[in-house]
Parts: C-alpha cells; structure tokens; sequence
C-alpha cells in the first residue's frame, strides 16, 4: 500500500522533455515510482486526470531570510511562496545573509517550516563583519578572516556565496577581493550569484565582472534578476544576453534568474551614490556644501534614470507610513519638497522601500527567452494583507507561466517547468530535488494548466494565484484546493559536499 497516489496526470518532469500521461507512487518522503499502476493501491489517491504534474518549483533567488521585512523566523508558514507551488526557496541573496549560517539554519530548522528552505552566505553581510561599512580594501589579514567565515558558511551548509556590488559595503571591494572569496566556494562546491553592479548604465560592464569572476575563481556563477534597467538600460537585453552566449560558448558555466515583471524593487537609500553611505556618514556628508551638493545630483541622477519620479512607488515606510502606495512625486508634494529633498528626507528616517517602474516588456521577453534563464522571484515573505507587496511575492511562478507561456508562447510547457524546477535545483546543488523522477523527493505540484494565472497587481500586491490544485511537500499534501495543511512538511536543506 502506498501513501500517495497522483493518477493520470500530464507529467512534466523538470528536465525540459515532452510531457506524458502517467501515475506517480508515493512512499514517505520519496517518489517511489512513475508509470502506469492500474494496481497500486495508495492511502490517498488524488485524481490528475486533465491536470499537470510537475516538480515543486524550486525558487533560487529569495529574501526569505530577511527580518527587516518579516523573515522566516517570523513568518515561517511562508504562504506566499507555497501558494504558488514553490516547494524550495533559497534566501540570502544579493550579499546579505544571517551569520553564521549555521546556528540561523538551526534555528529555522526548529521551527514549522511550510516550503525547503536553504541558504547562500552573503558577501555584503562577510564584509561588514570584518570591515564595518569602510569604503577601502581589504588587509591581507582581513581577507583571510573573510575567507575563514566564508568557509565556514559552506562547511555550515550554505549552497554558495551571494554578492550585492550595487549595495554597500559590497560595492566597495575590490573584484580580487571577490573572486578570493569565490574560491573558497568553488573549492565547497558551491555557487556564485550576484546583484550586478549596475543594471542601466554599465550592464554590459557589469555582466563582465561575474564573468570574470566565474572564469578566474572556476565557480559556478547565476546572474541575479537580469534585467535592462533605467533610461540607459532600455534596448541593451539582447547585448547582455550575447556577453552570456559568450562566456558559455567558452564552457563557462554561468545562468542567470529573472522575475517577469517590468517593476523592481529595494531600498530607497539605492537611490544615493555609494560613497555617500560609507561608514554611516551620510547625514554629515549632506550637511558639508561640497558633498552634499554632489549627493543631492546622484540623487537626481538616479531618479531621472528610474523613469522619474512617478515610476517610483514607496512600498515599506516605517517612520512615515503615510507614504506608503504613494509614489515618490506624490510624496514630495505632500511634504512641499522637491523628490530629491524627500528622498534625503525619507532614507534617515528608517527602512524605506520602494517599487520602480523602470524596465520594458521587450528586454523582459528577450531575456525570458534565452535558454540559460531561469525563473527566480527576488521576492521577501508577507503576511497576507499586510503592507505594500511587490506582486512577484505572490505571483512570480504563475505571471511567469501565464505570460511566457500562454499569451506570448515564448516557452512550452515543458520549458517553463525546467526553468521553474530542474534548472535552479541543479544550479543549486540541491541533490534529489527539481525532478520527477524515482527517488527523488516527492516535491510536486498539481495544477489546472488553463487557470493557472497571478492575481497579485501592483495596486494590489497580495493575491494568491489561482489554478493550484495541491502542493505537497516531502511527500505529504501542504496545499490542497487552496487550503493549507495545518502543520508544515519543509526541511532545511544543506549542501552536501562531495
Ligand atoms: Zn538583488
């Protein structure tokens, strides 16, 4: 008798192969078998028929860890991500993660997680640990120190190393520096993202320097959430997308994720050059009129490049929640100042998001495209209806299927469910999940292919999609006909060195 039987479902198994008519057998937490059982007999039997069967999506680009903004350790159920069918997410991205790795995984791992949950150290989080927010090179003794936490990051399970050279302190290293650290992830056979230095203006440099990085350090590497970004950016997709056809064509193995949506989202303080934020002197740096002139025109110069004041919408404001849904030229009027004097105002002030309407479909169709792109959220945990949410928290996975592959058909069914499960889960090392296959783990999704679709909007950002059928988690059901289990079934998953 099997626990679990999923019959006469459309199976798309997360390689990228043509889908099939089959039966899936469930035993605990593994896929005992895939074919036809007009026999088998199971503890629970759920009826495919009609219906798609596909890996648990595999989500490889989080911030499921942040607690700024209501991380795991406050919002385990993780109903964002689940609801969508993801199964795996990976947090720490963009060079910011819990440290050490490995009492923050403990410490997740005590707690009833709903989806897998894994980690990369952050290169950011490495930095300011050893120097602060200085804005200068490392000693050789404070690289070695760098090192030692890296590796111990790995040695604690985490599936690689993350960078944020658009965000401080990680902009102010040098690349050497970087690709020192990224050694010592190659050598745990880990992997190397990163947040770009600059997605506009210097895409295509910027695309370079993790090329570099995966060339000289020999490490696995994933661009994080390409994009064109900004007035400069717009019409530069396919340009980028030849630097990756490059690198690999010269057997580099290096991806990249992206969100499918034209709006991005961080913190407002991107808005200020990074120079201006060293060593948490900002507020001196505006008062003195040489610098806080030169701040005050990198400011402007971002927002023009943004789109402007109207393509920035404030999300999170904590001391002034009154802006929150506003867009920053509202804002500005509300406070009778212009958007850079709001923007100076604002960022002191306490954690301040912002959601920037600032790529084009035609860049976000190019880059869906390509076949070394996979599909990754960037996205935060919420509690349902609180606070303004980015749509892509609830809705990356099913926008993605319903415009890529039912408006557009840029992808087959069978791509997007690689791009969406096998692909990350390979990237990631993350051994016996993202396929459906006999022994792996019994991730799986369970969804009506002509309803599946997002509801989340950037009016309103929490939605949860429609079309899921059930989601089941290390072999047990955790969503069923839009209701979830009252436990959790995710594991914290590690990387398993070779
Ligand atoms: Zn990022």
């Amino acid at each position: 008798m099997a626990d679990l039987l999923i019959r006469g479902g459309t199976i798309l198994d997360g390689s990228g192969g043509e889908p099939f008519v089959a039966d899936i057998v469930v035993e605990g937490d593994r896929i005992a078998d895939v074919g036809n059982f007009p026999h088998v007999q199971a503890d629970r039997t759920i009826d495919a028929e009609d219906l798609f069967v596909v890996p648990g999506f595999v989500d490889p680009h989080t911030h499921a860890h942040d607690e700024a903004e209501g991380g795991i350790l406050k919002i385990p159920d993780a109903d964002n991500f689940l609801r969508q069918g993801v199964t795996t997410v990976v947090a720490g991205n963009c060079g910011g993660s819990p440290l050490p790795v490995g009492e923050h995984l403990e410490q997740v791992e005590s707690l009833d997680i709903r989806t897998n949950y894994a980690v990369l150290v952050g290169h950011g989080s490495v930095r300011k640990a050893v120097l602060g927010m200085e804005d200068r090179h490392a000693t050789p003794e404070e690289l070695e120190r760098m090192r030692a936490l890296v590796h111990k990051a790995m040695e604690e399970g985490a599936l690689g190393m993350s960078t944020g050279f658009m965000y401080v302190p990680g902009a102010y290293a040098p690349l050497e520096e970087v690709v020192a650290l990224a050694e010592e992830v190659a050598r745990r056979g880990g992997v190397f993202t990163s947040h770009i230095r600059d997605e506009g203006t210097g895409l295509l440099e910027s695309i370079e320097e993790v090329v570099r990085v995966c060339r000289e350090a020999g490490v696995p590497s994933q661009i994080s959430h390409l994009k064109a970004w900004g007035r400069d950016g717009w019409g530069k997709a396919e340009e980028a997308l030849k630097l990756l056809d490059d690198a690999r064509g010269k057997g580099l193995p290096i991806t990249a994720d992206q969100y499918p949506y034209t709006a991005s989202y961080t913190g407002l303080q991107s808005l200020f050059p990074e120079w201006a934020l060293a060593e948490d002197k900002l507020e001196e740096r505006l008062k003195d009129p040489e610098q806080g002139k030169a701040v005050r025109e990198g400011i402007a110069r971002k927002i023009d490049l943004a789109g402007g004041p109207d393509a920035i919408l404030l999300a999170i404001c904590e001391a002034h929640p009154e802006y929150e849904g506003r867009t920053l030229a509202q804002a500005a009027e509300d406070m009778d100042k212009d958007p850079v004097g709001a923007v100076e105002e604002l960022v002191p002030s306490g954690p301040v998001s912002a959601i920037y309407f600032s790529m084009r479909e035609e860049d976000v169709e190019a880059i869906a495209r390509h076949p070394a792109v996979m599909v990754g959220s960037d996205g935060h945990l919420r509690r349902f209806g609180i606070g303004v949410s980015h749509p892509r928290n609830y809705g990356t996975f099913p926008r993605a299927w319903r415009w890529f592959v039912r408006e557009k058909g840029l992808w087959t069914p069978q791509e997007a469910i690689r791009k969406m499960s096998g692909m990350a889960a390979e990237k990631f090392g993350l051994e016996g999940r993202g396929l459906l296959k006999r022994g792996y783990f019994a991730d799986i999704v369970v969804f009506d292919p002509e309803r599946f679709r997002d509801t989340a909007t950037f009016r309103d950002g929490h939605g949860y999609p429609e079309g899921i059928r059930y989601v089941i988690v290390n072999g047990k059901i955790a969503v069923e006909e839009g209701r979830t289990a009252g436990r959790g079934y995710g594991r914290v998953l590690r990387l398993k060195h070779g």
